[in-house]
């Protein structure tokens, strides 16, 4: 059966500091709401690359976006892409490459900042592009858009952690305090996307290191966090799921065809 799936992907939020501070996401692990697993990112451990990975199940060194300078539209489906020959409504709240990626490129601020266009792969985005865009102020987009659009898929996008660990590294108070804050934004509207039985993943796109960057191999820019909720998934222990079969497992709970797509299937109910 087809359910709504929102994806939130924090901007460079390492696992351990997802873990650790948190608290909100682990009251729902601990009370059996929520399931989190620990992910490897694909490599490069870079924004862009992984954005194009996450929406569209191709590693980097296949898919051609090995580097945030490479702007272009993708050329491979997407979850957005598939969706729509489906039918199904898409929509974002997400930093500018992703509009890049599968609406437009280059972006154009006076063109794309607001995107209402049906005939887009995302239909109704609001991208923005600097940096520190307030993580509270892009939820409210985000919520905007669940609330005006009623998409199947909904993807938010916000920025604050990954800024915060460019500026401070992942061994500081102000990268590990973004996190909590940015949790403690997503309690005030995750109780009303779970009375809805929205299928909803939390993860990221890569970790963060202590020289304030991340690209390369070392296990704090690849290890990121995921968290599920929602009836659709087996909610099992100790999976672990390649960051490359998000994509159909998405397509999979929104019930549309993704064929070459890889899927886990451990990670979903019902699924042989
Ligand atoms: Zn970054």
């Amino acid at each position: 059966m087809a359910t709504k799936v929102i994806l939130v992907i924090l901007d460079g939020l390492n696992y351990q500091v997802a873990h650790d501070c948190m608290g909100y996401l682990q009251g729902l692990t601990e009370s059996g709401h929520a399931t989190l697993y620990s992910m490897n990112s694909e490599l490069p451990s870079m924004s862009r690359p992984l954005y194009e990975c996450i929406l569209t199940g191709i590693p980097p060194v296949i898919s051609g976006i090995v580097n945030n300078n490479i702007v272009r539209l993708s050329t491979a489906e997407s979850i957005f892409s598939l969706a729509r020959k489906a039918n199904k409504v898409t929509a974002a709240a997400a930093y500018y490459w992703v509009s890049e990626l599968y609406n437009s490129a280059p972006y154009q601020p006076q063109r794309d900042r607001f995107t209402l266009n049906s005939h887009h792969p995302i239909q109704y985005g609001y991208f923005y592009h600097t940096d520190h865009y307030p993580d509270d102020h892009l939820l409210i987009d985000a919520e905007n858009l669940r609330q005006r659009f009623d998409p199947d898929f909904l993807l938010i996008h916000p920025m604050n952690i990954d800024d915060s660990g460019h500026k401070y590294g992942l061994d500081s108070a102000q990268y590990r305090n973004t996190a909590r804050r940015t949790d403690s934004i997503l309690s005030h509207y995750l109780p009303t996307w779970r009375e809805q039985g929205y299928q909803i993943l939390i993860t990221s796109d890569h970790g963060m290191n202590n020289d304030c960057s991340h690209g390369g191999v070392l296990p704090e820019e690849r290890q990121v966090p995921l968290w599920v909720i929602g009836s659709a998934f087996s909610h099992q222990p100790d999976l672990r799921v390649p960051q490359t079969a998000l994509c159909g497992s998405i397509c999979h709970l929104l019930a549309i065809e993704y064929a070459n797509k890889s899927i886990c299937k451990a990670l979903l109910k019902g699924t042989k």
